[in-house]
């Protein structure tokens, strides 16, 4: 039995449907009688068992599994929406996949002499011509719950895809430590000076090489302003006035995210 990552040209992942176990899965066999065009892919195995690749443009809709036992379409879904449908450790292993697929591909030629990169371990490739080797470099980005007495700073970015609060967010730079990271990117989206910057927990964020790393922090001075343009709401609630949508839903990110593992601890711990 192997794991088998295909992505489209969407960049969605191709998923089995509920079949006799009733269940989405990753594992599945890869019978001879498949009209997976599996001659087509290249397919890299970056853990023993484990295969990812893309599928060739156009090959998305007719795909399927028909053999003896099995007959059905594969489905196919945006990476981030299968968090709800895979266990964690699943959603986990399908990302690491989809980054390595995505760093290949952008990692086709040698940076320093232009000659082809070809994968040298599961997860390294080497220059052809002059053998340089190179490791994915991750995106490291910062999100922060930020506390004044029992209230919480929640924020709307511009980039939000839907109508909900989260928490300011933003990418280290060079240079930076992760604590001045933090505090840089809370004074330049909300004017607000921070103190007590104490480390939450950290998840890899797949969309598309990336590692995000979680904090608590503490209001010390100011007001709320928007001085760079990258928020367009924010402002301090309380646990029992959390924005929520028009059915009573708490319009907050979800579950998948570091920045709802953040509110959720806050709302469940008395700081
Ligand atoms: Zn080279």
């Amino acid at each position: 039995m192997k794991r088998l990552y295909l992505f489209d040209e969407e960049d969605k992942i191709l998923l089995m449907p509920a079949c006799e176990k009733k269940e989405i899965s990753l594992k599945w066999q890869i019978p001879r009688s498949s009209c997976v065009p599996m001659d087509n892919i290249e397919l890299h195995e970056f853990v023993p068992d484990e295969l990812v690749g893309r599928l060739p443009d156009g090959k998305t809709k007719e795909l399927g599994i028909r053999n003896e036992e099995l007959s059905f379409n594969l489905q196919s879904f945006p990476l981030r929406e299968t968090s709800r449908l895979l266990s964690a450790e699943d959603y986990q292993r399908a990302g690491k996949a989809w980054e390595l697929l995505y760093w290949s591909e952008q990692t086709r030629y040698c940076g320093r002499c232009g000659s082809s990169m070809a994968w040298h371990t599961v997860i390294s490739r080497r220059c052809t011509g002059c053998g340089q080797e190179i490791w994915p470099q991750l995106n490291t980005a910062i999100i922060v719950l930020v506390h004044r007495g029992d209230e919480a700073l929640l924020v709307k970015a511009k980039t939000f895809r839907r109508n909900f609060f989260g928490l300011v967010a933003g990418f280290v730079e060079t240079g930076e430590s992760l604590e001045e990271c933090v505090a840089r990117e809370v004074r330049e989206e909300t004017s607000l000076v921070i103190t007590n910057i104490r480390y939450f927990g950290s998840q890899p964020w797949p969309y598309p090489l990336g590692l995000m790393i979680g904090f608590h922090a503490d209001y010390f001075s100011g007001e709320v302003t928007f001085a760079d343009g990258e928020l367009k709401d924010g402002r301090f609630f309380r646990k029992d006035n959390i924005p929520t949508y028009d059915d009573g839903t708490l319009a907050i990110p979800g579950p998948e995210s570091m920045a709802r593992r953040l509110i959720d601890d806050w709302l469940k711990t008395t700081y």
